[in-house]
């Protein structure tokens, strides 16, 4: 589909005459940058940032953002300057640019080419998502990745098949997760669902064969449920602001087929009931009301309300037996449990708009396994509060981390200052114990060089070499500190 200005313009819902100036001015700028270009399917360049600042807008992102997303290829692409965006536009969207700019430095493709996942591969994809967040430094960087991303898959037909391949893969590997765990539960969706055919072909033609009849059939139970629910909600006046059917994505219901040993009768969830109302009280007294209407199947009463998901997300969900001996799932929400949902971190845009009371009750989130998953989901509830916002897009819970690569591709993750000895010593013992040198992108580095993030390091090993007593310097990790330690010992050296 092809856009134009109007379109960015037409999705800015709730920007001012200024904004849409910045965002006009971005969009000449871009247009002028790319002229003559084409994408691989053959629409002029300006289609791929418009598509990306669309998508921004209609999650209702801030004006510098959604510049920020038409101008984020000029440099790259281009041969723009980032010195010239920032004459044009400023600090803050040169600094989005770059932000951008260098995150597709990383190679991340290269490392993702494995079908069978392990407990390794998994860390190591676990390690690359943990890069990305810390490369990228500010959240709008990753939301601007994400947009970029949606409308890359959206045009993977005009690739090499394997190429494309790759992209999907990395998609459903790290920009997918990353959406997720932002709770931009759209976006995750949609990414998903343009990457799963690429990925798992087969897979994709079974789960679309398999479901074919039965969407058909389930929508015309949701219809006939939404209509008697909402004639008992009114007779016993309770407040709700919208009762909609959902679908389920099909890369989603994939991964639900495959944990349920593939049986899609259990699939109570292929579309379900979605009631969206006022107040969280509001959603428990029209639970009740639901079950006065129809039984729930025992067991699949889940209360996301006091404990949420750890990316946030909150509802209740109930399934029932619905008419016509259908089993169907309903879910309850406030509005601002809604927009959490469908635009998680995003959503704080929204908050400063027009749809939500201040009082709206904020509920606590759970403990979590995952640190950094914690962080970014506290970081989701921190961001509600406008003065904490411009603090909170900073995202330095990985500032004493490092992430750096081995020249085949897998990723170390070490402590901030690390050196080249650290970083053989976490490859192997053997290669701490004999490293003699180190190259990183190619060149030769000291020993003490300080490793950044997305270095790849090459060690250079020699049987003659052996630890040293200044080695002890230039070491971060307990790991490397201890054998160096060991062996200056058993040679008397310390
Ligand atoms: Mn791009």
């Amino acid at each position: 589909m092809k856009r134009n200005l109007d379109d960015i313009i037409k999705s800015c819902q709730n920007l001012k005459q200024k904004d849409l100036t910045l965002v006009k001015m971005a969009f000449k700028f871009a247009q002028k940058a790319h002229q003559g270009q084409k994408r691989k399917n053959q629409d002029d360049f300006i289609q791929h940032p418009i598509h990306a600042a669309v998508t921004l807008a209609k999650i209702g992102l801030d004006a510098e953002t959604i510049a920020a997303a038409l101008l984020h290829d000029t440099v790259e692409d281009a041969g723009i300057k980032s010195s010239q965006i920032q004459q044009n536009f400023g600090d803050q969207i040169a600094d989005l640019v770059g932000g951008v700019t260098n995150l597709s430095k990383i190679r991340l493709k290269k490392n993702l080419t494995c079908l069978k996942h392990d407990d390794r591969t998994e860390s190591q994809i676990e390690n690359l998502r943990k890069m990305f967040v810390a490369m990228a430094k500010d959240l709008r960087v990753i939301l601007i990745k994400l947009a970029d991303r949606l409308h890359n898959v959206q045009t993977l037909y005009a690739l090499p098949p394997q190429t494309a391949k790759k992209i999907a893969r990395e998609t459903l590997e790290i920009y997918a997760p990353l959406a997720h765990r932002l709770g931009i539960g759209e976006i995750k969706g949609q990414l998903e669902d343009l990457a799963f055919p690429y990925v798992f072909p087969k897979e994709y033609r079974w789960t679309k064969s398999l479901v074919g009849q039965k969407y058909q059939d389930k929508k015309q139970i949701v219809q006939k449920m939404i209509k008697i629910l909402k004639k008992e909600l009114d007779k016993e006046k309770v407040p709700y602001f919208d009762i909609h059917g959902r679908t389920k994505h099909l890369f989603s219901l994939y991964k639900k087929l495959v944990k349920f040993d593939k049986d899609i009768s259990k699939m109570y969830d292929l579309m379900a009931v979605r009631v969206i109302t006022d107040s969280p009280a509001d959603c428990y007294k029209i639970l009740g009301f639901i079950h006065q209407i129809w039984k729930p199947l025992p067991g699949y009463i889940k209360d996301f309300i006091s404990m949420p998901k750890p990316n946030g997300y909150q509802s209740l969900h109930t399934t029932v037996f619905a008419p016509e001996g259908q089993i169907c799932e309903i879910q309850i929400r406030t509005r601002q449990m809604h927009y959490q949902a469908e635009f998680g971190v995003a959503a704080h845009w929204h908050y400063k708009t027009k749809y939500f009371s201040p009082d709206e009750k904020n509920a606590k989130l759970p403990s979590k396994e995952f640190k950094w998953i914690a962080e970014l989901a506290k970081w989701q509830e921190k961001i509600k509060n406008p003065q904490e916002f411009k603090d909170t897009l900073k995202l330095d819970f990985f500032s004493d981390r490092i992430f750096a690569f081995t020249p085949q591709g897998d990723v170390k993750n070490l402590p901030q200052f690390a050196t080249p000895i650290d970083f053989a010593y976490s490859v192997h013992s053997q290669i701490g114990d004999h490293c003699s040198g180190a190259k990183v992108g190619g060149k030769m580095v000291p020993l003490n060089y300080e490793l950044k993030n997305g270095d790849i390091v090459e060690i250079i090993v020699a049987k003659s070499a052996n630890p040293r007593p200044d080695w002890l310097k230039n070491v971060k990790t307990a790991e490397a500190r201890s054998r160096i330690r060991n062996f200056l010992k058993t040679k008397g050296l310390i």
